[in-house]
Protein backbone atom coordinates (compact mmCIF):
# COMPACT_ATOMS: atom_id res chain seq x y z
CA UNK A 1 0.00 0.00 0.00
CA UNK A 2 2.91 1.72 0.87
CA UNK A 3 4.75 1.43 -2.65
CA UNK A 4 1.60 2.41 -4.07
CA UNK A 5 0.53 5.66 -2.21
CA UNK A 6 3.89 6.85 -3.41
CA UNK A 7 3.64 5.66 -7.06
CA UNK A 8 -0.15 8.36 -6.44
CA UNK A 9 2.04 11.06 -5.57
CA UNK A 10 4.54 10.40 -8.29
CA UNK A 11 1.98 10.68 -11.22
CA UNK A 12 0.06 13.69 -9.40
CA UNK A 13 3.00 15.80 -9.14
CA UNK A 14 4.45 15.00 -12.73
CA UNK A 15 0.68 15.49 -13.92
CA UNK A 16 0.60 12.39 -16.27
CA UNK A 17 -2.13 12.80 -18.52
CA UNK A 18 -4.99 10.23 -17.80
CA UNK A 19 -4.30 8.90 -21.66
CA UNK A 20 -1.07 7.79 -20.94
CA UNK A 21 -1.90 5.58 -17.73
CA UNK A 22 -3.48 2.59 -17.97
CA UNK A 23 -6.75 2.22 -16.87
CA UNK A 24 -6.32 1.16 -13.41
CA UNK A 25 -3.86 3.52 -12.16
CA UNK A 26 -6.15 6.61 -14.21
CA UNK A 27 -7.07 9.40 -11.87
CA UNK A 28 -11.05 10.69 -11.73
CA UNK A 29 -12.35 14.02 -12.57
CA UNK A 30 -11.63 15.34 -9.36
CA UNK A 31 -8.33 14.06 -9.44
CA UNK A 32 -8.70 10.80 -7.22
CA UNK A 33 -8.05 8.07 -7.56
CA UNK A 34 -10.62 5.27 -8.34
CA UNK A 35 -11.71 2.97 -5.15
CA UNK A 36 -11.34 -0.22 -6.89
CA UNK A 37 -9.64 -2.66 -6.43
CA UNK A 38 -6.24 -1.93 -8.63
CA UNK A 39 -3.65 -5.14 -9.90
CA UNK A 40 -0.18 -3.79 -9.85
CA UNK A 41 0.80 -5.95 -12.55
CA UNK A 42 -1.00 -7.78 -14.84
CA UNK A 43 1.12 -10.95 -15.52
CA UNK A 44 0.06 -13.10 -18.27
CA UNK A 45 -3.36 -12.09 -18.43
CA UNK A 46 -5.02 -13.46 -21.73
CA UNK A 47 -7.04 -10.11 -22.04
CA UNK A 48 -6.54 -8.45 -25.46
CA UNK A 49 -4.12 -5.59 -25.43
CA UNK A 50 -3.69 -5.69 -21.67
CA UNK A 51 -1.11 -2.62 -20.55
CA UNK A 52 1.36 -4.42 -18.11
CA UNK A 53 2.99 -2.06 -15.30
CA UNK A 54 4.94 -3.10 -12.70
CA UNK A 55 6.44 -0.83 -9.47
CA UNK A 56 10.72 -0.85 -9.24
CA UNK A 57 12.10 -0.64 -6.00
CA UNK A 58 11.33 3.40 -5.34
CA UNK A 59 7.61 2.57 -5.81
CA UNK A 60 7.50 4.14 -8.97
CA UNK A 61 5.05 2.63 -11.74
CA UNK A 62 6.40 1.61 -15.41
CA UNK A 63 4.22 0.50 -18.01
CA UNK A 64 5.12 -2.22 -20.40
CA UNK A 65 4.00 -1.84 -24.35
CA UNK A 66 0.99 -2.41 -25.49
CA UNK A 67 0.45 -6.13 -27.20
CA UNK A 68 -0.69 -9.32 -26.61
CA UNK A 69 0.20 -10.61 -23.01
CA UNK A 70 0.43 -14.12 -23.42
CA UNK A 71 1.24 -16.91 -25.94
CA UNK A 72 -2.41 -18.54 -25.74
CA UNK A 73 -4.21 -15.10 -26.23
CA UNK A 74 -1.32 -14.35 -29.56
CA UNK A 75 -2.67 -18.20 -30.76
CA UNK A 76 -5.93 -16.52 -30.53
CA UNK A 77 -5.42 -13.93 -33.03
CA UNK A 78 -5.74 -14.31 -36.40
CA UNK A 79 -3.48 -11.87 -37.86
CA UNK A 80 -0.21 -13.29 -35.86
CA UNK A 81 -1.00 -16.69 -36.84
CA UNK A 82 -1.26 -15.81 -40.16
CA UNK A 83 1.96 -13.60 -40.19
CA UNK A 84 3.97 -16.37 -38.58
CA UNK A 85 2.02 -19.18 -41.04
CA UNK A 86 3.16 -16.88 -43.82
CA UNK A 87 6.90 -16.82 -42.60
CA UNK A 88 7.22 -20.13 -42.04
CA UNK A 89 6.04 -21.38 -45.33
CA UNK A 90 8.09 -19.09 -47.57
CA UNK A 91 10.93 -20.61 -45.39
CA UNK A 92 10.04 -23.96 -46.33
CA UNK A 93 9.33 -23.15 -49.66
CA UNK A 94 13.19 -21.71 -49.79
CA UNK A 95 14.35 -24.06 -48.13
CA UNK A 96 13.16 -27.02 -50.69
CA UNK A 97 13.93 -25.26 -53.84
CA UNK A 98 18.18 -24.26 -52.65
CA UNK A 99 18.87 -28.02 -51.39
CA UNK A 100 22.66 -28.79 -51.97
CA UNK A 101 24.39 -32.34 -51.17
CA UNK A 102 27.64 -32.25 -49.01
CA UNK A 103 29.75 -35.20 -50.62
CA UNK A 104 30.72 -38.01 -48.24
CA UNK A 105 28.47 -37.36 -45.54
CA UNK A 106 25.70 -37.47 -48.06
CA UNK A 107 23.84 -35.02 -45.55
CA UNK A 108 21.44 -32.46 -47.55
CA UNK A 109 21.28 -28.44 -46.55
CA UNK A 110 20.23 -25.32 -47.47
CA UNK A 111 22.55 -22.73 -49.74
CA UNK A 112 20.98 -19.61 -50.48
CA UNK A 113 24.26 -17.27 -50.87
CA UNK A 114 25.93 -17.69 -54.45
CA UNK A 115 29.37 -18.66 -55.17
CA UNK A 116 30.08 -15.52 -56.36
CA UNK A 117 28.46 -13.78 -53.23
CA UNK A 118 30.89 -16.02 -51.20
CA UNK A 119 34.07 -15.63 -52.90
CA UNK A 120 33.54 -11.78 -52.88
CA UNK A 121 32.79 -11.73 -48.76
CA UNK A 122 36.03 -14.17 -48.54
CA UNK A 123 38.13 -11.75 -50.53
CA UNK A 124 37.25 -8.89 -48.87
CA UNK A 125 37.56 -10.76 -45.43
CA UNK A 126 41.05 -11.72 -46.62
CA UNK A 127 42.05 -8.44 -47.66
CA UNK A 128 41.42 -6.87 -43.98
CA UNK A 129 42.98 -10.02 -42.54
CA UNK A 130 46.12 -9.21 -44.07
CA UNK A 131 45.74 -5.50 -43.68
CA UNK A 132 45.41 -6.27 -39.47
CA UNK A 133 48.33 -8.80 -39.77
CA UNK A 134 50.33 -7.18 -42.11
CA UNK A 135 53.34 -7.10 -39.64
CA UNK A 136 52.65 -10.92 -38.83
CA UNK A 137 52.11 -12.63 -42.03
CA UNK A 138 55.38 -14.79 -43.05
CA UNK A 139 56.56 -14.07 -46.66
CA UNK A 140 56.00 -16.82 -49.36
CA UNK A 141 59.89 -17.82 -49.21
CA UNK A 142 59.79 -18.46 -45.63
CA UNK A 143 60.06 -22.81 -44.86
CA UNK A 144 56.76 -22.34 -42.74
CA UNK A 145 54.99 -21.15 -45.81
CA UNK A 146 56.78 -23.28 -48.39
CA UNK A 147 55.90 -26.48 -46.21
CA UNK A 148 52.39 -25.49 -46.20
CA UNK A 149 51.95 -24.76 -49.40
CA UNK A 150 53.40 -28.27 -50.43
CA UNK A 151 51.05 -30.49 -48.22
CA UNK A 152 47.66 -27.92 -48.91
CA UNK A 153 48.77 -28.07 -52.91
CA UNK A 154 49.00 -31.90 -52.08
CA UNK A 155 45.75 -32.05 -50.63
CA UNK A 156 44.19 -30.06 -53.46
CA UNK A 157 45.47 -31.98 -56.12
CA UNK A 158 43.59 -34.99 -54.83
CA UNK A 159 39.97 -33.37 -54.54
CA UNK A 160 38.13 -34.26 -57.75
CA UNK A 161 39.07 -37.85 -57.19
CA UNK A 162 37.62 -37.42 -53.50
CA UNK A 163 34.74 -35.86 -53.69
CA UNK A 164 33.26 -36.03 -57.12
CA UNK A 165 29.90 -35.59 -58.31
CA UNK A 166 27.69 -32.21 -58.28
CA UNK A 167 27.87 -31.66 -54.50
CA UNK A 168 31.84 -30.41 -54.85
CA UNK A 169 31.22 -28.73 -58.48
CA UNK A 170 31.99 -25.28 -57.11
CA UNK A 171 34.95 -26.15 -55.92
CA UNK A 172 36.52 -25.64 -59.78
CA UNK A 173 35.69 -22.07 -59.11
CA UNK A 174 37.72 -21.66 -55.74
CA UNK A 175 41.45 -19.72 -56.29
CA UNK A 176 43.14 -21.34 -53.19
CA UNK A 177 45.84 -19.50 -51.01
CA UNK A 178 47.96 -20.39 -47.93
CA UNK A 179 49.57 -17.81 -45.40
CA UNK A 180 50.87 -18.13 -42.36
CA UNK A 181 50.83 -15.60 -39.20
CA UNK A 182 53.56 -15.87 -36.66
CA UNK A 183 51.54 -15.94 -33.36
CA UNK A 184 51.93 -18.37 -30.68
CA UNK A 185 47.95 -19.12 -31.15
CA UNK A 186 47.33 -22.78 -31.64
CA UNK A 187 44.64 -21.83 -34.41
CA UNK A 188 44.25 -22.34 -38.04
CA UNK A 189 41.07 -21.27 -40.20
CA UNK A 190 39.46 -20.85 -43.43
CA UNK A 191 38.31 -18.12 -45.68
CA UNK A 192 34.77 -18.23 -48.04
CA UNK A 193 36.89 -18.73 -51.37
CA UNK A 194 39.85 -21.05 -49.93
CA UNK A 195 41.75 -18.33 -48.10
CA UNK A 196 43.23 -21.08 -45.77
CA UNK A 197 44.88 -19.43 -42.60
CA UNK A 198 47.62 -20.81 -40.23
CA UNK A 199 49.42 -20.21 -36.83
CA UNK A 200 52.79 -20.79 -36.33
CA UNK A 201 51.63 -21.34 -32.86
CA UNK A 202 49.92 -24.57 -34.57
CA UNK A 203 52.80 -25.82 -36.47
CA UNK A 204 54.80 -26.11 -33.86
CA UNK A 205 52.57 -28.18 -31.95
CA UNK A 206 52.06 -29.98 -34.97
CA UNK A 207 54.96 -30.52 -36.53
CA UNK A 208 54.23 -33.26 -38.51
CA UNK A 209 53.67 -34.13 -42.45
CA UNK A 210 50.46 -35.75 -41.45
CA UNK A 211 49.58 -34.22 -38.55
CA UNK A 212 49.83 -30.56 -40.41
CA UNK A 213 48.05 -32.70 -43.05
CA UNK A 214 45.06 -33.58 -40.94
CA UNK A 215 44.59 -29.69 -39.59
CA UNK A 216 44.83 -28.14 -43.87
CA UNK A 217 42.76 -31.46 -45.13
CA UNK A 218 39.70 -30.17 -42.19
CA UNK A 219 39.87 -26.59 -43.54
CA UNK A 220 40.14 -27.39 -46.92
CA UNK A 221 36.67 -29.38 -46.26
CA UNK A 222 34.78 -26.23 -44.78
CA UNK A 223 35.42 -25.06 -48.54
CA UNK A 224 34.04 -28.11 -49.85
CA UNK A 225 30.74 -28.74 -47.47
CA UNK A 226 30.59 -24.66 -47.78
CA UNK A 227 30.54 -24.47 -44.24
CA UNK A 228 30.22 -20.74 -44.58
CA UNK A 229 27.28 -20.25 -47.06
CA UNK A 230 25.56 -22.87 -45.19
CA UNK A 231 26.18 -20.60 -41.90
CA UNK A 232 24.81 -17.39 -43.50
CA UNK A 233 21.88 -19.13 -44.82
CA UNK A 234 20.85 -20.30 -41.42
CA UNK A 235 21.77 -16.92 -39.81
CA UNK A 236 18.94 -15.55 -42.21
CA UNK A 237 16.63 -18.52 -41.11
CA UNK A 238 17.41 -18.06 -37.41
CA UNK A 239 16.66 -14.48 -37.91
CA UNK A 240 13.09 -15.60 -39.59
CA UNK A 241 12.46 -17.91 -36.74
CA UNK A 242 12.93 -15.66 -34.11
CA UNK A 243 10.86 -12.79 -35.62
CA UNK A 244 8.17 -15.30 -36.10
CA UNK A 245 8.09 -16.52 -32.46
CA UNK A 246 8.41 -12.97 -31.41
CA UNK A 247 5.40 -12.23 -32.54
CA UNK A 248 3.96 -14.70 -30.54
CA UNK A 249 6.28 -14.75 -27.39
CA UNK A 250 7.54 -11.37 -25.93
CA UNK A 251 11.04 -12.88 -24.71
CA UNK A 252 13.76 -11.58 -26.57
CA UNK A 253 16.74 -12.75 -24.59
CA UNK A 254 15.00 -16.32 -23.98
CA UNK A 255 14.05 -16.78 -27.88
CA UNK A 256 17.72 -15.74 -28.35
CA UNK A 257 19.46 -17.94 -25.59
CA UNK A 258 17.07 -21.06 -27.07
CA UNK A 259 18.03 -20.65 -30.12
CA UNK A 260 21.49 -20.46 -29.83
CA UNK A 261 21.77 -23.19 -27.82
CA UNK A 262 19.36 -25.49 -29.42
CA UNK A 263 19.95 -24.40 -33.13
CA UNK A 264 23.22 -22.57 -33.77
CA UNK A 265 25.89 -24.04 -31.15
CA UNK A 266 24.70 -27.88 -32.48
CA UNK A 267 24.89 -26.24 -36.04
CA UNK A 268 28.67 -25.56 -35.68
CA UNK A 269 29.53 -28.73 -34.21
CA UNK A 270 28.19 -30.57 -36.49
CA UNK A 271 29.89 -28.54 -39.16
CA UNK A 272 33.45 -29.18 -37.07
CA UNK A 273 32.58 -33.01 -37.06
CA UNK A 274 31.89 -32.86 -40.71
CA UNK A 275 34.87 -31.23 -41.89
CA UNK A 276 37.07 -33.82 -39.79
CA UNK A 277 35.28 -36.74 -41.97
CA UNK A 278 35.64 -34.76 -45.24
CA UNK A 279 39.39 -33.88 -44.49
CA UNK A 280 40.56 -37.70 -42.88
CA UNK A 281 39.44 -38.93 -46.61
CA UNK A 282 41.05 -36.17 -48.69
CA UNK A 283 44.30 -36.72 -46.50
CA UNK A 284 43.95 -40.21 -47.40
CA UNK A 285 43.85 -39.75 -51.01
CA UNK A 286 46.68 -37.61 -50.83
CA UNK A 287 48.56 -40.55 -49.02
CA UNK A 288 49.01 -38.86 -45.75
CA UNK A 289 48.77 -41.50 -43.36
CA UNK A 290 44.82 -41.04 -41.42
CA UNK A 291 45.93 -42.94 -38.34
CA UNK A 292 47.14 -39.60 -37.17
CA UNK A 293 44.62 -37.88 -37.64
CA UNK A 294 42.35 -38.88 -34.13
CA UNK A 295 45.54 -38.07 -32.14
CA UNK A 296 45.93 -34.44 -33.11
CA UNK A 297 41.86 -33.92 -31.90
CA UNK A 298 42.66 -35.77 -28.97
CA UNK A 299 45.97 -33.60 -28.32
CA UNK A 300 43.98 -30.51 -29.36
CA UNK A 301 41.68 -31.27 -26.52
CA UNK A 302 44.01 -31.78 -24.20
CA UNK A 303 45.42 -28.35 -24.75
CA UNK A 304 41.82 -26.52 -23.79
CA UNK A 305 41.25 -28.90 -20.73
CA UNK A 306 39.55 -27.65 -18.10
CA UNK A 307 36.97 -25.82 -19.37
CA UNK A 308 35.77 -29.45 -21.15
CA UNK A 309 32.54 -30.04 -20.19
CA UNK A 310 31.21 -26.20 -20.33
CA UNK A 311 33.04 -26.20 -23.93
CA UNK A 312 30.80 -29.28 -24.78
CA UNK A 313 27.66 -27.79 -24.62
CA UNK A 314 27.80 -24.27 -25.05
CA UNK A 315 30.96 -24.16 -27.62
CA UNK A 316 30.80 -24.03 -31.24
CA UNK A 317 33.25 -26.38 -31.81
CA UNK A 318 33.48 -30.62 -29.98
CA UNK A 319 35.29 -31.46 -27.86
CA UNK A 320 38.67 -32.80 -28.52
CA UNK A 321 37.77 -36.53 -27.56
CA UNK A 322 34.66 -36.23 -29.37
CA UNK A 323 36.47 -35.58 -32.68
CA UNK A 324 39.16 -38.17 -31.70
CA UNK A 325 36.13 -40.71 -30.80
CA UNK A 326 34.23 -39.86 -34.22
CA UNK A 327 37.73 -40.18 -36.36
CA UNK A 328 38.41 -43.27 -34.76
CA UNK A 329 35.35 -44.87 -36.51
CA UNK A 330 35.60 -43.62 -39.37
CA UNK A 331 39.40 -44.63 -39.91
CA UNK A 332 38.80 -48.29 -41.77
CA UNK A 333 37.09 -46.43 -44.76
CA UNK A 334 39.80 -43.85 -44.51
CA UNK A 335 42.33 -46.78 -44.59
CA UNK A 336 40.81 -48.09 -47.27
CA UNK A 337 40.87 -45.06 -49.34
CA UNK A 338 44.96 -44.27 -48.33
CA UNK A 339 45.41 -48.43 -49.32
CA UNK A 340 43.53 -47.88 -52.76
CA UNK A 341 45.51 -44.90 -53.01
CA UNK A 342 48.06 -46.23 -55.01
CA UNK A 343 50.54 -43.73 -53.64
CA UNK A 344 53.76 -43.63 -55.53
CA UNK A 345 55.13 -41.54 -52.33
CA UNK A 346 54.03 -41.24 -48.58
CA UNK A 347 54.54 -38.06 -47.33
CA UNK A 348 54.96 -38.85 -43.36
CA UNK A 349 58.29 -38.76 -42.15
CA UNK A 350 60.25 -41.92 -40.49
CA UNK A 351 58.86 -40.40 -37.67
CA UNK A 352 55.49 -40.06 -38.65
CA UNK A 353 55.20 -44.06 -39.48
CA UNK A 354 56.74 -45.29 -36.41
CA UNK A 355 53.92 -42.79 -34.52
CA UNK A 356 51.54 -44.09 -36.56
CA UNK A 357 52.51 -47.82 -35.53
CA UNK A 358 53.23 -46.97 -31.96
CA UNK A 359 49.58 -45.43 -31.69
CA UNK A 360 47.64 -48.21 -33.80
CA UNK A 361 49.18 -50.70 -31.58
CA UNK A 362 49.02 -48.76 -28.51
CA UNK A 363 44.93 -48.58 -29.11
CA UNK A 364 44.85 -52.21 -29.42
CA UNK A 365 44.06 -54.09 -26.45
CA UNK A 366 45.16 -57.64 -27.32
CA UNK A 367 46.51 -59.09 -30.35
CA UNK A 368 44.07 -61.59 -31.60
CA UNK A 369 45.71 -65.07 -33.26
CA UNK A 370 44.15 -64.23 -36.73
CA UNK A 371 46.43 -60.97 -36.62
CA UNK A 372 49.72 -62.78 -35.34
CA UNK A 373 49.37 -65.42 -38.20
CA UNK A 374 49.06 -62.57 -40.63
ZN1 LIG B 1 36.75 -26.17 -38.38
Amino acid sequence: MFRFLRAAEHLRSRQVSNSLVSPAFSLNKAGQFPTQSITPCAGFSSAKYVRQSYQDSRGYTHFRKKGTASFGAALQDPRKLAFAGATLAMGSAAYLYNLETVPVTGRTHLILLSKESETYYGERAYAQLREEHKSEILSSYHPAVRKVERIGRQLIQHLPETFPGKGAAHLSEVEWEFTVITSPQINAFVLPGGKVCVFTGLMQMFPTDNELATVLGHEIAHVVARHSAEKVTNEIFFTMLKIALLVLIDFTSVISATVAIGLELPFSRRCEHEADLLGIQLMSAACYDPRVAPGVYSKLGQAENGQKEISKYLSTHPTGDDRAEKLNEALPSALARFSASGCSEYHGTLLDVFRSHATQFASKPTVTDDEFKN
